[in-house]
């Protein structure tokens, strides 16, 4: 195996490196990715940065991204990059770099990060739940990353969990995402707010302040809006979590994430909700974990993991 370059795309930044033959990483850097209007100047300042900041060459690109569907080989959709509609990445940066080029969604990326960096190395049936603006999934059943019939599998974030809920920006209502994405912890957390008799710490916050991480760091100081905030939260991902282990036997979940960085609470209180749904014969097998791969560059590790895996994940 040669040294390989990874790029993960996200809302806020881009990531990218390079693992050498051994697996590990040997250059890393980052942009903004609100600076470039189109994919195109992205691409070629990855590539003038790495022209003039390392000697280290690579033979293949592993690219991962939010809403990548692998079978158009395209971002399709994707709410929080301002690229268009329909981005043909692949294509995009493959007149900017030579090498082959493999593409993969930002949720795969962390599941094959996992298995292939993580603590998942030796589990053959386990997810990554990736808790951030969106709520996204990646699974690896039987060993194998989910690709599903239009490449779409893992779209967690818009189970319907309440009938005639919140509107969700994909058109339904009631999405899992309005409620355990970051804007929907803060409506939560205003709706809890006003009818509460004051008296809560989030009130002290200014509204730019009030953010999924700070009602998490009140909730384990024993705010008591708070903590309905995060208990309501975690019984909604408990929830939506314990439909995916009675489905397929799931045996680990992992947390990754902005919002992840909430830690043990989260870790804890969703735990407890989705032992409470899933079968019995299923509950003490199942586990809810932390990632422990560095969040900055393990979208890096999972792009790289794609290229590995890529034999797997043929389209027909
Ligand atoms: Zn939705």
């Amino acid at each position: 195996m040669s040294n390989r370059l990874g790029i993960d795309i996200g809302g806020t930044n881009v990531a990218f490196g390079i693992v050498n033959t051994e697996g590990e990483l040997v250059y890393t850097n980052s942009l903004s990715t609100k600076d470039f209007s189109s994919p195109e100047d992205l691409a070629k300042k990855i590539a003038t940065i790495l022209s003039s900041e390392t000697k280290e060459t690579f033979e293949e690109i592993g690219l991962g991204a939010p809403s990548v569907n692998v079978a158009s080989e395209s971002i399709e959709h994707a709410p929080n990059l301002n690229w268009g509609e329909i981005i043909p990445i692949k294509e995009i940066f493959s007149k900017v770099f030579t090498p082959p080029i493999t593409i993969i969604n930002d949720a795969n990326a962390a599941a094959l990060a996992e298995k292939h960096y993580g603590e998942a190395q030796d589990l053959s049936s386990f997810s990554v739940i990736t808790l951030g603006t969106g709520v996204g999934l990646g699974t690896c059943l039987n060993g194998q990353l989910v690709l599903g019939a239009s490449c779409l599998a893992g779209e967690i974030g818009h189970f319907v969990i309440r009938r005639a809920g919140r509107e969700c920006n994909c058109g339904n209502l009631g999405c899992l995402e309005t409620y355990a994405g970051s804007d929907g912890i803060v409506t939560t957390a205003k709706e809890k707010l006003e009818f509460s008799s004051g008296g809560s710490a989030l009130n002290n916050l200014t509204p730019s302040n009030l953010t999924p991480l700070e009602i998490f760091n009140a909730a384990r100081k024993d705010d008591p809006v708070s903590l309905e905030v995060v208990d309501a939260v975690c019984h909604d991902l408990g929830y939506a979590l314990s439909g995916l282990v009675n489905f397929m036997d799931i045996e680990t979940i992992f947390l990754t994430g902005g919002i992840a960085n909430a830690g043990n609470i989260l870790r804890r209180k969703t735990e407890k909700h989705l032992k409470s749904y899933v079968l019995p014969n299923l509950r003490s097998r199942v586990s809810l974990k932390m990632t422990t791969l560095d969040q900055s560059t393990s979208g890096i590790l999972g792009a790289v993991a794609a290229i590995t895996e890529k034999s797997k994940m043929t389209i027909n």
